[in-house]
């Protein structure tokens, strides 16, 4: 079955990852920008970073069949450096005419500080300002909850915001409903260690119905499973779900999605 990864770090993977993706069925991917494992010194490595999403790692993905799309933004966690994340949203335009680039994520919370909140609603504005859409990260752990309501907040404060152009990504039992119920698109994030596993992903889809729900491996430099997606696939069919339904959460739902960003020009595989 052909998949589509809708957030997935692909600068922190090996260019084997990309061989085994495509053998896996993944023809499409989207790649938030995230931190780096440690915090960037200035406005310039942003720009840098940027360049490696919107120019080289299409071309890495290309070489395998695999479409490449982006997102950009400064991450939460570096977002408590408020004087550098005003320079990095100021500079981020220069990016948004690059032909993979889908929007701006992934924006969002990590502790749930007056300063991260301050650069999301920063972010939100430039979004608003060029019509892109969002893709959010919501915490992780003890404050998934409550940052998760924040973000809600946030963004259903503001009657410019469109929530069926914003994905809510990193959702779990006690969070799918909501984000769903108030309009968004919802992403499960699978992990092989910590977070939703592929069979929690499963009841939740059971739980929630497959609307606006879709599902990433987030394949980054942590302990993480970049072909966490076909785990999900496999797991469904072990319990009887159809593969319209699989297809749905894996494939059409992520397309759909997309399909509202101008630069996004998927094509199908024949
Ligand atoms: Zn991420």
């Amino acid at each position: 079955m052909y998949y589509f990864d809708p957030h997935i770090h692909m600068v922190s993977r090996t260019t084997d990852d990309y061989e085994t993706l495509a053998k896996m069925g993944c023809v499409g991917m989207s790649e938030p920008a995230f931190w780096a494992g440690f915090d960037r010194g200035s406005v310039d490595s942003f720009r840098d970073y940027f360049r490696q999403l919107t120019d080289f790692e299409p071309k890495r993905a290309a070489q395998y069949g695999i479409q490449h799309y982006t997102w950009l933004c400064i991450n939460a966690k570096e977002a408590e450096n408020v004087e550098l994340s005003r320079e990095v949203i100021k500079m981020i335009p220069e990016f948004l005419d690059k032909p993979n680039v889908l929007g701006i994520g992934e924006i969002g919370l990590n502790k749930n500080t007056k300063n991260e909140s301050t650069i999301f609603l920063e972010h939100m504005e430039l979004a608003i300002e060029y019509n892109q859409q969002i893709l959010i990260h919501t915490p992780h752990l003890a404050d998934k909850y409550q940052g998760t309501r924040m973000i809600l907040d946030m963004l259903t404060a503001d009657s410019r915001v469109d929530p069926s152009r914003v994905l809510v990504d990193h959702v779990e039992e006690h969070t799918a409903k909501e984000v769903l119920e108030r309009g968004f698109w919802a992403g499960m994030t699978l992990y092989p260690v910590t977070k939703c596993t592929p069979q929690r992903a499963a009841d939740i889809i059971e739980l929630c119905g497959a609307e606006r729900l879709l599902v990433n491996s987030a394949g980054d430099w942590g302990p993480s499973k970049p072909t966490a997606v076909p785990d999900l696939i496999l797991e469904m069919r072990r319990r009887g779900h159809s593969e319209a339904l699989i297809r749905q959460v894996v494939y059409d739902n992520p397309i759909a999605f997309f399909s509202q960003s101008q630069n996004f020009t998927f094509t199908h595989p024949e």
